[in-house]
């Protein structure tokens, strides 16, 4: 492949774009890959989409080294599929619907898992036609609440989907097993850096689940990791150990007058100084009120949780954990309707009176002992015992988890960072085989129902992860296998350079390499190193002034090192660093 500047397609920015946030956005559109059409939905210029094909071709390569068999779906979808798995509703707004011309409804795919089941179905029915793997990949279509950051989050991306089908629980684990080991090998191959971390399953339904995350510091998700024992989970999936419930004498429940105190920290000062308590503020029990809706039911139900008042409720963990429910901000007007809550003095001892639902964080254990709202203004109640002035009606992980938090698995403490989901695996389990009645004939004639796997890679994502975990200030570093190119050829000057890096850049592409060559006339040497460093190729090779003294310029754009070299070694040098 050889491409030239003076006729691609391509027009650098030299500014970065108003709407932009995150370098990974900023870089690629200012770089000419990508521009935007509509909120989360965007255009690839001609360098992105080789990058694009890059990342798919070896998402592709890796998924048939599994073993995995490619197929197609389309990404225009009748109703009736995810209405037999009730996802027609619990997707909620993130579903794009559509009505055909006869009023008939339809969706954009956002994920396939009634799709490949169905096609299962249709063409297997024996036990000994199993395990098999299908996957595609394919664009996909979210309503995003948010869509974010160009093609990092957007309302259309690209995704890779497989899906496992397999006889037994143990056949499912080595399906998984096995797709982790792609993915791992994928990930590598790509030159993404990433942590495996337990997850939750979310709309999914199903049960083991793991999410492979990239750390980035603008990344959306957030992750601990036990540097003791390896433990790494989303924030969303953490969980809180226990302690042992309390026993033995408890103290007695106490109101006391507590004026002017809305927030945790004045209510603490109040208590501390005037009811002569010492208390900290993990030791007073903060309830926030939610409506959670159903999606599609139209009905939302009001759920109070209760968690540590020196703990925030973390509402990503919230939702994670009453999902498909949504949970929303309790309004003004909604405690308008509900005089029997006091706001800013809301204690759990009343709840079940007004028969409203109560859900703990896992640190309020039987007999743990709080001070708490005392449901009147100006109130608060001292030595609320749970188990005795209270009942839950379970616990919720809600709040939020916080650096040197205890592993839940050998107790020490947790780190934090964040990171960029690209890769997602579940145990699905027969959710979807059980919708579908998807069965396979048995040896002795009896029905075996299937058991599935759910597998994705964000692959246009990971072309925004990649700028993101790889740039420098003068832009995009990309490693050689997703490079648009292996070499850069500038060529800069009026005395035959020009001629000399065309001839060159016809060598390099004639012993294999892909090559870009700046063959631009009028274009200030300047620029054209400013694009080269914006475009990020792994090689840059420069023909400038030092021609007529037989030297070119050999440049690594990852290593930043730059090396004169004679002009008649300067193919040999190039093919070797790109083969290195
Ligand atoms: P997220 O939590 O980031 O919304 P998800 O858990 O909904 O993602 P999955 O349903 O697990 O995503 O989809 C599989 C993969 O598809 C994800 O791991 C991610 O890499 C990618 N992906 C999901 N949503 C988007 C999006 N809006 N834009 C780009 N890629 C996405
Ligand atoms: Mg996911």
């Amino acid at each position: 492949m050889l491409l030239r500047m003076s006729s691609l397609f391509l027009r650098t920015l030299r500014d970065d774009p108003a709407d932009a946030e995150v370098p990974s956005h900023k870089l690629l559109v200012r770089a000419g890959y990508v521009r935007r059409v509509a909120p989360g939905i965007y255009s690839w210029l001609p360098l992105g989409k080789m990058v694009l094909e890059n990342v798919t071709r070896i998402v592709r390569e890796e998924m048939n080294r599994m073993g995995g068999q490619e197929v197609l779906f389309p990404a225009l979808l009748p109703r009736e599929y995810y209405e037999a798995t009730g996802r027609w509703t619990e997707y909620g707004d993130t579903l794009f619907r559509l009505q055909d011309r006869k009023g008939a409804d339809y969706l954009l795919g956002p994920t396939h898992e009634e799709m490949f089941t169905d096609m299962v179905k249709g063409e297997y029915s024996s036990y000994k036609d199993y395990p098999v793997t299908l996957y595609q990949i394919q664009t996909k279509y979210r309503d995003e609440a948010r869509p974010r950051a160009g093609i990092l989050r957007g309302r259309e991306f690209v995704m890779k989907d497989s899906y496992s089908f397999d006889l037994d629980d143990d056949g499912l684990k080595r399906s998984y097993e096995q797709h982790r080991e792609t993915y791992i090998r994928t990930f590598d191959r790509l030159g993404i850096s990433y942590k495996i971390c337990f997850a939750t399953s979310g709309a999914m339904g199903g049960s083991a689940s793991e999410e492979f995350l990239a750390p980035a510091a603008t990344g959306e998700d957030t992750f601990v990791a036990c540097h003791q024992c390896g433990y790494a989970a989303n924030a969303e999936a953490v969980t809180t150990p226990a302690p042992a419930a309390i026993t033995g004498e408890r103290p007695a429940l106490r109101v006391l007058d507590t004026p002017d105190t809305p927030t945790i920290e004045s209510l603490v000062d109040h208590v501390n100084e005037h009811h002569g308590l010492g208390i900290t503020a993990a030791e007073t029990l903060k309830n926030i009120v939610v409506k959670v809706t159903t999606p599609g039911s139209g009905k939302s139900e009001t759920l109070i949780v209760g968690v540590p008042g020196d703990r925030e409720v973390d509402f990503k963990r919230l939702e994670a954990s009453l999902a498909p429910g949504e949970p929303a901000i309790f309004e003004a007007e909604d405690f308008a309707r509900h005089p029997g809550l006091v706001r800013g003095y809301i204690g759990p001892q009343v709840l079940k009176d007004l028969g409203i639902r109560y859900l703990v964080d896992p640190r309020v254990v039987d007999g743990s002992a709080w001070v708490t709202g005392a449901n009147e203004p100006g109130k608060h109640a001292a030595g609320v015992v749970a188990g005795r002035d209270f009942t839950a009606d379970g616990t919720i992980e809600a709040a939020e988890v916080r650096a040197g938090d205890a592993c839940p698995v050998c107790g020490s403490g947790l780190s934090i960072d964040r990171g960029i989901e690209i890769g997602h695996i579940f145990q699905l389990g027969r959710k979807y085989a059980d919708a579908a009645k998807l069965d396979a004939l048995g040896p002795d004639g009896k029905p075996i129902r299937v058991t599935m796997g759910s597998y994705g890679v964000g692959v246009s994502r990971a072309v925004a992860v990649l700028a993101e975990q790889r740039h420098d200030e003068l832009g995009l570093v990309w490693p050689r296998e997703v490079a648009p190119v292996d070499v850069h050829v500038v060529g800069t000057g009026k005395d035959g350079q020009i001629e000399a890096a065309n001839r060159l850049a016809e060598d390099l592409q004639a012993r294999g390499l892909r090559v870009l060559v700046d063959d631009r006339a009028g274009v200030s040497p300047g620029v054209k190193f400013k694009d080269a460093e914006l475009l990020g190729m792994p090689t840059i090779l420069i023909i400038g002034r030092g021609l007529a003294q037989g030297v070119a310029e050999l440049r690594d754009r990852v290593t930043g090192v730059k090396e004169e070299i004679p002009i008649d070694e300067a193919a040999d040098r190039v093919v070797a660093a790109c083969r290195a």
